[in-house]
C-alpha cells in the first residue's frame, strides 16, 4: 500500500518535471527565434536629480513580446537568455536599439544599459559597445553601463580591463543593485566606477527604519569621498524620495518619479518631469 503510494507521488512529480522542461525548452525555442521576429521593445525609466528634479538618465528595461503568452519580464527570461548565450546578440541589439533612441533625446539625458556577466564573458564587449554608438552617432560620454557586483568578482583582470577601455570612450559604468551581493568595498578602489545604485530594498525600509537611511548615508558619503554618484532605485514614495535627499543622495528612480514606459512616450515624460519641477 504504502509502497504503490510513494510510486503514484513519483509518477505525478515526474508528469509535474516533464511538463516543466517542456515549458522550459518551448521558451528556448521561442526565444531564439524572437530576435528575428522582432518580439523585444526597450521600455525606458527616468533615473531623476533629487535636487534638481532633472532627468539625467534614461535606463533600457527590456520586454519581450511573446506571441501567445504577451509581454514576459526580463526576470523571467534573461537567465534562460544567459543560460543558452542568446543573451550575447540580445544584449548587442539592446546596446544598438538603446544608442538609436538616445540619439533623439535632449543632449544632456543619458541612456543606461544593463548588462550581463555573459555579455563579459563571451561577447567581443567594447566591439559591440564601439558598433553600437557609431552606428547611432552618439559620443560615449550619454551612455551609461550597468553592470552588478558579481561581474567584478569573477574574470577580475578582463573585466577591468575592458572596464577601462570603454571608459577611454567616455562611458560612464554603475554598480546596480548595490548592497545586494558580497560587497567587498576594495573593488570601489580597484574599478573604474563612476555610479552606485543603492538596491531598492534599501529604499523599501527607509521609513520604517533608521538603519537603512544610515546605510543610505554612509554610502552617500562613501560616493562624495570616491567622486561617484549616488542613485537610490525603487523610489515609490514621496517619504522615501525625501529621506533620501536628507541623507544626500544625488539621484532617485522609481515607480513615485514614474514607470518603465515605451520610447514614444519619453518627450510626455521630460514634459511632465519638467511641470512638478
Ligand atoms: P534592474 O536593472 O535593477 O532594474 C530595475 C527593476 O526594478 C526594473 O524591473 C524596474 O521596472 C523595477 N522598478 C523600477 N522602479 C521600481 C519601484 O519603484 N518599485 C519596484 N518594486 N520596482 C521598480 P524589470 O524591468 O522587470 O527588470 C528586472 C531586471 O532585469 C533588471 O533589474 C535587470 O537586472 C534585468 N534587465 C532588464 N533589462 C535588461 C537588459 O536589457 N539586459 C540585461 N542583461 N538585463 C536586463
Ligand atoms: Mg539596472
Ligand atoms: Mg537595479
Ligand atoms: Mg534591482
Amino acid at each position: 500500500q504504502a509502497k504503490s503510494d510513494g510510486r503514484g507521488t513519483y509518477r505525478i512529480f515526474q508528469n509535474e518535471m516533464n511538463v516543466r522542461l517542456q515549458e522550459r525548452l518551448q521558451l528556448e525555442v521561442d526565444l531564439r527565434q524572437a530576435l528575428q521576429r522582432s518580439e523585444f521593445e526597450l521600455f525606458y525609466q527616468p533615473i531623476v536629480n533629487i535636487e534638481s528634479k532633472q532627468i539625467v538618465t534614461f535606463e533600457a528595461l527590456l520586454r519581450w513580446h511573446h506571441p501567445q503568452k504577451g509581454t514576459i519580464p526580463p526576470t523571467t527570461f534573461i537567465p534562460l537568455a544567459e543560460e543558452t548565450g542568446l543573451i550575447v546578440p540580445i544584449g548587442d541589439w539592446v546596446l544598438q536599439q538603446a544608442c538609436r533612441d538616445a540619439a533623439s533625446w535632449p543632449q544632456d539625458v543619458r541612456v543606461a544599459v544593463n548588462l550581463s556577466s555573459v555579455q563579459f564573458r563571451r561577447g567581443a564587449l567594447e566591439l559591440s559597445v564601439t558598433r553600437a554608438l557609431a552606428a547611432a552617432g552618439l559620443h560615449g560620454s550619454r551612455l551609461e553601463l550597468e553592470i552588478t557586483e558579481s561581474i567584478l568578482l569573477h574574470d577580475e583582470e578582463i573585466t577591468r580591463d575592458i572596464l577601462n577601455r570603454l571608459r577611454v570612450l567616455g562611458v560612464h559604468i554603475a554598480i546596480d543593485d548595490f548592497g545586494t551581493g558580497y560587497s567587498a568595498l576594495s573593488y570601489l578602489r580597484s574599478f573604474p566606477l563612476d555610479k552606485i545604485k543603492i538596491d531598492r530594498s534599501f529604499v523599501q525600509d527607509l521609513s520604517r527604519e533608521t538603519s537603512a537611511a544610515a546605510i543610505v548615508r554612509a554610502i552617500s558619503e562613501l560616493g562624495q569621498a570616491l567622486d561617484m554618484t549616488i542613485v537610490a532605485e525603487g523610489v515609490e514614495t514621496a517619504e522615501q524620495l525625501r529621506i533620501l535627499g536628507d541623507q544626500r543622495c544625488t539621484q532617485a528612480q522609481g515607480y513615485f518619479i514614474a514607470y518603465p514606459q515605451p520610447a514614444a512616450q519619453l518627450i510626455r515624460v521630460i514634459e511632465e518631469l519638467k511641470a512638478v519641477a
